[in-house]
């Protein structure tokens, strides 16, 4: 049996909890030891740390957010970092350490590997989804539905005052989310980084669709999905740019941080699970320096330096899907 400890780094993300949950079910079943470090990486280095066991994680499944808490660590990129965080967990005898977290997580644990002769594994966990090498992230499914409803909401009263809303969702620097929630959420227009050219072909594209989409629906409301970090000036300069060129209201609305939140739909909380126990196996196997992750329906491992070196497209399916759903649709007849 061996000893195992897992982190939770970086953004949160729903489904984060529940994965925590099967690494400590499937550890306890194989007889190994699991301890949970606090606050990402910072509890590595400051030895905060408690261990866990399957009445500890009753309960939690459903929760948004991470039992044990996460955080950057801004320290954790030195040298002296990585040999004290070695130090403390050679102290321990811990033999694999899981790091559930997004890319930057991901090169804290190549960091740690550094100086650590221990195996490290990466879960991928982010609502953005840009890590390549898999084709979901833990979060991802949850933030989806978390923007959809919102579009729906927002809908309403855009119909009501026959209104364009720009609503920003997040993505960090991909397109992911955004794409998923204008589809699902039956948006007119998105403006995503895999898709952006410069800003004034967009101002120009959407004027177009939002006169010709005039003519058609007459006064209905617009809706309009942005990729945070994406707009050169923000949002409200593009909002300020779209009412001159529409000659109408715009509505910013920034979703914010209440996408990180929420309990996780099922997706999340069964891919969560799916890695946590895979985790553990890989852990068995002997492996080390990988990112356990599902990609079209079966388990990979991934080098851990390779789920950054590679961009993560957004696929010639979903592309082709927006485009004809969304930007292009002033091509139709
Ligand atoms: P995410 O994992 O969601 O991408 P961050 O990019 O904030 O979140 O990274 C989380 C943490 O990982 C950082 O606060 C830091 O402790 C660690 N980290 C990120 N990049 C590195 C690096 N190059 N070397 C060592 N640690 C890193």
């Amino acid at each position: 049996s061996k000893r195992i400890a897992v982190l939770t780094s970086g953004g949160d993300a729903p489904g984060m909890n529940a994965c925590i949950r099967a690494i400590v079910v499937a550890c306890e079943g194989a007889g190994h030891t699991i301890i949970g470090f606090e606050h990402g990486y910072n509890g590595l280095l400051e030895q905060n740390w408690r261990k866990l066991d399957s009445k500890k994680v009753h309960n939690i499944i459903q929760r948004g957010g991470t039992i044990l808490r996460s955080a950057r660590c801004k320290t954790f990129k030195q040298d002296a970092s990585g040999q004290l965080a070695a130090n403390n967990l050679d102290e321990l005898a811990i033999d694999a350490l899981i790091v559930i977290g997004g890319d930057g997580s991901f090169r804290g644990a190549v960091h740690l590997g550094k100086f650590w002769g221990g195996q490290v594994i990466g879960l991928p966990g982010t609502i953005d989804n840009d890590i390549y090498g898999c084709d979901a992230t833990i979060g991802y499914y949850t933030a989806i539905d978390t923007a959809v409803s919102s579009i729906d909401k927002v809908r309403d009263t855009a119909d009501a005052f026959e209104r364009i809303f720009l609503v920003e969702v997040m993505g960090r620097h991909a397109g992911f989310l955004g794409a998923s929630a204008a589809l699902a959420g039956a948006a007119n227009y998105v403006i995503l980084p895999e898709l952006f050219t410069d800003p004034e072909s967009v101002l120009n594209e959407i004027q177009q669709q939002v006169a010709i989409h005039r003519q058609r629906y007459g006064h209905e409301s617009y809706i309009i999905v942005l990729t945070e970090n994406l707009w050169p000036s923000g949002i409200n300069a593009l909002a300020e740019a779209l009412e001159t060129r529409t000659d109408g209201e715009v509505r910013p609305v920034i979703l914010g941080h209440v996408q990180r939140g929420g309990s996780p739909v099922s997706q999340d909380r069964i891919l969560a699970t799916t890695l946590g126990v895979q985790a553990v196996r890989s852990i068995e196997q002997g492996k080390n320096g990988i990112m356990v992750a599902t990609a079209q329906g079966d388990v990979v491992e991934v080098a851990l330096e390779e789920t950054w070196q590679h961009k993560k497209t957004l696929g010639n399916t979903l592309t082709h899907c927006m485009l004809t759903m969304l930007n292009e649709r002033h091509h139709w007849p």
